[in-house]
C-alpha cells in the first residue's frame, strides 16, 4: 500500500474546504489532513483540527490566535496567525498538496509559495489564474508542478483530457447553469435582491461565487481560468447555457469527436479527483440516473443582458494586467452588492468603468499584478462612493 498523500487545505472552513475533508473522511488511507487554514472562523477550525489533528493550523484573523491555541495546544497542534503564516505554513516539508479554496484574491500569494516549495497544487481558488495566469503556469513548469483543477468544468475538461494529451483541442465548450436569473431581462434585473441573488439553483457554495455566478461573472473568470490551465487561445473557448448542470463541460478534438464529463452537480467529486489524480477512489456519493433528467437542454449565453461575461471576454483579448483589474474590481462590487449599497447590474457598470480607468500594464510583473489589485479596488470603491 501506498502512503496516505499529505494535504493541506487552505481554506478549509469554507463551502470547498468543508467538503475536502467530507472526502478525506471517506478516504483516511489514502489522504492525510496536514494543515487547515481558515480566516475567521475559529470555532469550526478548531472542531475540525480535533478531528483531523493536524500537524499545524493557521487562523487568519489574529485576534483569534489565542482561542485557537489555547484549544489545540494541548493535542500538540501547531497553531499561527496571519496572512504571512498562511503563505509560510503552505512550504512544511511534510506537504505533498496543496488544496487552495481562499476566497479571491487572497489566494495568489500562498499559491506562489507553495509552487516555489514544489506543492502539487489542487486549484479552487480560480481568481489565482484569473489575476496572474501567465506567472503561475510559467512558475508552476519551472518547479515541476501539477495544477488540478478544482473547478467542476475545468475537472471536466482534465478527464476528458486523459489519454489524450498529446492531440491538440480544436476548442473547449465551458457549461453553465446560467443561474438563478437565466432568461431574465435588464428591467427585471435592476430591482433583484441580494436574497434573491443568494439562491443558485444547483449548486450550494460560499456567497461570493454564488453572486458571481448569478451575474454570469463565474462562468467569465473560468474563461479565463481555462485558457491558462489548457493553454488556449480566446476563440477556442466557448460558453453554453446547460441549466441542468450535468454535463460539466466538453472538449472537441481536431477530427471533429466530443468528449464530455457527466454527473450530479457534487463539488466532492472534482475535489476527490484533484486529490486522488490518476487514480479513482470508491465513494458513497448519490448517483446519476438518466431517468430523472429526461431533458438535458442548451442556449445561448445572454452576454447583452449579462454584461459581466462580456467584460470578462474583453479583458482577456486586452491581457496584460486587465483581468486583473476585472477580478479586483468584480470583488469589490461583489461585497457592495452584499452589503446592499449597489443594485445587481451596476456591478457590471462599475467593473467597466474600473477597466476604462486603471492603467493598462501589457506586460505585467509580479509587483504590478499586486499595485493593480491595489489601484482597480480604489478606483471602484471611490466610484461607489461617488455615486451614492
Ligand atoms: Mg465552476
Amino acid at each position: 500500500m501506498t502512503e496516505p498523500k499529505r494535504v493541506a487545505i487552505l481554506g478549509s472552513t469554507g463551502s470547498i474546504g468543508t467538503q475536502t475533508l467530507e472526502v478525506i473522511r471517506q478516504h483516511f488511507s489514502d489522504f492525510q489532513v496536514e494543515v487547515l487554514t481558515a480566516q475567521n472562523n475559529a470555532d469550526l477550525l478548531i472542531e475540525q483540527a480535533l478531528e483531523f489533528i493536524p500537524n499545524a493550523v493557521v487562523i487568519g484573523n489574529e485576534a483569534l490566535y489565542q482561542k485557537v491555541k489555547e484549544a489545540l495546544i494541548p493535542k500538540d497542534i501547531k497553531v499561527f496567525a496571519g496572512q504571512k503564516a498562511i503563505a509560510q505554513v503552505v512550504e512544511m516539508e511534510t506537504i505533498d498538496v496543496v488544496l487552495t479554496a481562499l476566497v479571491g484574491y487572497s489566494g495568489l500569494i500562498p499559491t506562489i509559495h507553495a509552487i516555489k516549495a514544489g506543492k502539487q497544487i489542487a486549484l479552487a481558488n480560480k481568481e489565482t489564474l484569473v489575476v496572474a495566469g501567465e506567472i503561475i503556469t510559467a512558475l508552476a513548469k519551472e518547479y515541476g508542478v501539477n495544477i488540478f483543477p478544482v473547478d467542476s468544468e475545468h475537472s471536466a475538461i482534465f478527464q476528458c483530457l486523459i489519454g489524450e494529451f498529446h492531440n491538440p483541442i480544436e476548442k473547449i465548450i465551458l457549461t453553465a447553469s446560467g443561474g438563478p436569473f437565466r432568461g431574465k431581462d435588464r428591467e427585471f434585473l435592476k430591482s433583484v435582491t441580494k436574497a434573491q441573488a443568494l439562491k443558485h439553483p444547483n449548486w450550494e457554495m460560499g456567497a461570493k461565487i454564488t453572486i458571481d455566478s448569478a451575474s454570469l461573472m463565474n462562468k467569465g473568470l473560468e474563461v479565463i481560468e481555462a485558457k491558462w490551465l489548457f493553454g488556449l487561445k480566446t476563440e477556442q473557448i466557448e460558453v453554453v447555457v446547460h441549466p441542468q448542470s450535468i454535463i460539466h463541460s466538453l472538449v472537441q478534438f481536431e477530427d471533429g469527436s466530443l468528449k464530455a464529463q457527466l454527473g450530479l452537480p457534487d463539488m466532492r467529486i472534482p475535489i476527490q479527483f484533484a486529490l486522488s489524480f490518476p487514480d479513482r477512489l470508491k465513494n458513497d456519493f448519490e448517483r446519476f440516473d438518466f431517468l430523472n433528467y429526461p431533458n438535458l437542454t442548451f442556449e445561448q449565453p445572454d452576454k447583452k443582458t449579462f454584461r459581466n461575461l462580456q467584460l470578462a471576454f474583453d479583458a482577456l483579448a486586452m491581457g496584460g494586467n486587465a483581468p486583473c483589474i476585472l477580478n479586483a474590481s468584480n470583488e469589490i462590487a461583489v461585497a457592495a452588492f452584499l452589503r446592499e449599497e449597489v443594485g445587481f447590474l451596476e456591478m457590471s457598470d462599475l467593473i467597466a468603468e474600473t477597466l476604462a480607468k486603471a492603467e493598462f500594464i501589457a506586460h505585467p510583473s509580479l509587483e504590478d499584478y499586486i499595485g493593480t489589485d491595489l489601484r482597480a479596488r480604489e478606483i471602484t470603491q471611490e466610484l461607489i462612493q461617488k455615486n451614492k
